[in-house]
């Protein structure tokens, strides 16, 4: 039906059954609307409620604009995002998530900054609709984030986001493992922008992010775009030593020259000690971080997995 896409939009899909319906009825007439040929690719990221199934039935209902990426288990959104944008047509890729937060009626003014000669347009959100934690959580990571790294954003949380074709090529050559994928594309662009737009509660269901797995993401974002925390932390560490240092010779000079031996400091000691113990465990974690990353990019091994893709053939 379509020519070659000019807009490629990608949205992961992770147990959405209930917001799919509505996504599909208001994200398609946006489309429809813009008069230019695009497609739609969704990646089923081991969803275990139907709503692979209702991806394919909209891809029976729309053959020539959607398409499907079906992962045979779960690798998080940062690589069903990847894996879409391995296989994008368009020249402009907009990214978007399925729970209707980014309303997809926000697309046209992120594709007339694009067409403005941005390469980058990131969104941010106004009226932030998320619960106090996650809005003040967001804000403190923001803070880290602008200090340790040479990345400017104001929102990192905010998916709906539209960049120019290179950008994304030079994404998928980087073959990132841990990767948060807004900072990465703003890392190759050479004129980003922002722009404000709406954003929802989320339609229906839970956030598929625990704390824990929100720490996670917040780590992939400092530690994969700067070193900053192995220096903080030599730096701390150095200044830990001299002061250890200092508080050795002291207590020498009072053991050996002015007051003589004593009793008591005992447990003093034992206070220096175990934050000195506790200075270094950080620094082991810290580098099991790294550690870590270049093991996962070292051992080259398939980041997800593709079970199948549903499109129309040419
Ligand atoms: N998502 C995904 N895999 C996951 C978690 C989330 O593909 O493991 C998708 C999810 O379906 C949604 C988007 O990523 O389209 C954002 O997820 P969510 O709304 O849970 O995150 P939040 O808005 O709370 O940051
Ligand atoms: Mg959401």
């Amino acid at each position: 039906m379509s020519a070659t896409p000019e807009i490629s939009v990608v949205i992961p899909v992770f147990n959405e059954e209930l917001n799919l319906p509505l996504l599909f009825s208001r994200l398609y007439p946006v489309l429809d609307g813009l008069g230019r040929p695009y497609e739609v690719i969704f990646t089923n990221d081991g969803s275990m409620d139907r709503s692979l199934e209702l991806l394919k039935a909209q891809h029976s209902a729309r053959p020539g604009v959607t398409r499907i990426i079906d992962f045979n288990g779960n690798y998080g959104q940062h690589m069903a995002i990847m894996a879409a944008f391995e296989r994008v047509r368009g020249q402009v890729i907009v990214t978007l998530d399925a729970d209707l937060q980014n309303p997809p009626e926000e697309i046209p003014k992120l594709l007339a900054l694009i067409d403005a000669g941005h390469d980058y347009v990131g969104g941010f959100r106004i009226n932030r609709k998320d619960s106090l934690f996650r809005t003040m959580a967001s804000r403190m990571i923001n803070v880290v984030r602008s200090r340790t790294t040479a990345i400017e954003m104001t929102d990192q949380g905010c998916m709906l986001r539209a960049y120019r074709r290179p950008i994304i090529e030079a994404i998928v050559q980087s073959g990132a493992v841990n990767t948060f994928i807004p900072a990465l594309a703003y890392s190759y662009s050479s004129k980003p922008t922002e722009v404000g737009v709406r954003h929802e509660e989320r339609h229906a269901g839970v956030s598929n992010y625990s704390l824990y797995m929100l720490i996670r993401l917040n780590f992939d974002l400092i530690t994969g775009f700067s070193l900053a925390p192995l220096q903080l932390f030599t730096m701390v560490s150095l200044a830990c030593a001299a002061g250890s240092f200092l508080l050795v010779v002291v207590l020498a000079l009072r053991r050996f020259v002015f007051v003589g031996p004593e009793e008591g400091g005992t447990f003093t000691l034992f206070g220096i000690l175990f934050f000195l113990i506790s200075v270094t465990m950080v620094g082991i974690g810290l580098i099991g971080e790294y550690v870590g990353r270049t093991y996962q990019v070292v051992r080259v091994r398939h980041r997800y997995f593709v079970r199948e893709i549903i499109e129309a053939g040419d």
